[in-house]
């Protein structure tokens, strides 16, 4: 099942992901992810990348699609894979369907999780992650019993750098300019399939689970 999960910055894209990978057992793959390790372990390519992700804006398109280029190669992507944060514009979504066209498998659908603009700020200026397990948390509207504290494993949670109200503003304004223009790109390939993103987070999942089992 190859798959996208396409939203703003704080739609629960991440949240998402997970619960969908471990289900349908396969990756979900997210640039971020990829590109904050390429930061963290000091690499060319996370040198290269960091000053773009600091100012919310995006990372080059060349190398957001040379990491999906290998990262869909992996063997744990062989019978598919959720992309994360990627496409985030239409020059990323061409370069995608030309490479998964030259490998004769083409993407199946693209699930939009729709989330209002006051709900995003919110959730972004909120969200806590986990060092060691990843669980996300929000101070405002899902806090963890202890302050800091991770629920699940203890660990200890962190604010994300580019969690900051300056950045987060300009990430909102490039979803809207570059990647909300992906929402007509997929409906006119018949891929789209619309969730509205707010709620329980389990009801979301299961509105998700119902749109990946038509795929
Ligand atoms: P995310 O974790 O998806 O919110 O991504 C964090 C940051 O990584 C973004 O604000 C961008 O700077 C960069 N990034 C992630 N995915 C992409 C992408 N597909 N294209 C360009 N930049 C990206």
């Amino acid at each position: 099942m190859r798959t996208v999960l396409l939203g703003a910055p704080g739609s629960g894209k991440g949240t998402q992901g997970v619960v969908l990978s471990k289900k349908y057992d396969i990756p979900q793959i997210s640039t971020g992810d990829l590109l904050r390790a390429a930061v963290t372990e000091g690499s060319e390519l996370g040198k290269q990348a960091k000053a773009a992700m600091d100012a919310g804006a995006l990372v080059s398109d060349e190398i957001v699609i040379g990491l999906i280029r290998e990262r869909i190669s992996h063997d744990d992507a062989t019978n598919g894979y959720i992309l994360d944060g990627f496409p985030r514009n239409i020059p990323q979504a061409k370069a995608l369907d030309t490479m998964l066209e030259e490998l004769n498998q083409p993407l199946q659908g693209v699930v939009l999780l729709d989330v209002a603009f006051e709900e995003l700020l919110q959730r972004l200026t909120g969200r806590r992650t986990c060092k060691d397990c990843g669980a996300i948390y929000n101070v405002h509207l899902s806090p963890p019993q202890r302050e800091d504290e991770c629920d699940s494993c203890h660990g200890p949670l962190f604010q994300r750098a580019d969690d900051n109200a300056e950045t987060i503003g300009n990430r909102l304004n490039v979803y809207q300019e570059q990647t909300a223009p992906l929402v007509e790109f997929y409906q006119s390939q018949n891929k789209l399939h619309s969730i509205a993103g707010v709620g329980h987070v389990d009801a979301i999942t299961d509105a998700v689970c119902a749109a990946f089992d038509t795929i």
